[in-house]
């Protein structure tokens, strides 16, 4: 058993059993883990924590916002998924992206909290702080994808907040590797790309969550403001890693 395995493992394990000591021995790891049926290993996802404080996206993203949209929206499906995983069908996949591509095999509360701890961690990625507001333009392999692919990034970003603004209520907007190519989609509630039922199938380099959540607070119903706004803050390096790892 690897030490993430492991790790996973013995926090599943602690707990099913209530327990809040993390020194437990082997003995009793080994009976709740009897007493806890055979998918104990995958009960176990936990909140990241944000790669910057919750001002850091000021004034762009305010900070309750923030302290909301991570510590109580992104919390809850954590909770929510690992509960799923306990209490519904559950074949057994180890990873969220192996669950999402046999989705069809899981419960409504799976797709949608282990969708929506997906999106938000990838998506507290792919901000970064810009609070003068300079100037924030893709570089590197991505901006030259998105030329050849968009013709010009103010093209691109424009297909993008459409797909983002037309969302009807709530979901994603999504820049996605699909058959070698670039493509805009965009999905529902917490839906992904990289869910089998995905109407365009895809490997995500770009996300912009779209729920009312994400930006009620500062923008009320003013959608298109958030992400006219957003592009301040988009992380360019962390989508062109992305880009060259899909
Ligand atoms: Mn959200």
């Amino acid at each position: 058993m690897d030490s993430r395995r492991d790790f996973l493992r013995k926090s599943a394990l602690l707990s099913l059993g209530g327990l809040a000591a993390k020194a437990v021995s082997e003995e009793k790891l080994n009976e709740l883990e009897k007493l806890s049926g055979e998918n104990f290993s995958l009960t176990a996802f936990t909140l990241p924590a944000l790669p910057y404080s919750h001002d850091a996206l000021e004034p762009f993203i305010d900070k309750q916002t923030m302290e909301l949209h991570h510590g109580k929206h992104h919390q809850a499906y954590v909770d929510k998924l690992n509960t799923a995983l306990q209490t519904t069908k559950n074949p057994g996949h180890a990873t969220l992206e192996e669950i999402f591509n046999n989705i069809n095999s899981y419960s409504e509360g799976v797709r949608n909290n282990g969708g929506g701890h997906y999106n938000h961690s990838l998506f507290w990625t792919l901000m970064k702080e810009n609070k003068a507001g300079a100037p924030n333009l893709p570089s590197g392999k991505i901006a030259d994808a998105i030329n050849s692919s968009f013709a010009t990034f103010d093209e691109f970003k424009k297909q993008f907040a459409a797909a983002a603004t037309q969302r009807f209520g709530s979901g994603w907007a999504w820049l996605v590797v699909s058959d070698k190519k670039l493509k805009i989609t965009s999905t529902a509630n917490q839906d992904n790309p990289l869910m089998s039922l995905a109407e365009v199938k895809g490997t995500p380099v770009l996300a912009l969550d779209v729920w009312e959540h994400a930006y009620y607070l500062k923008y009320q119903n003013k959608r298109a403001d958030y992400i006219n706004n957003w592009w301040n803050v988009v992380n360019w390096d962390k989508v062109n890693e992305l880009f060259s790892k899909a």
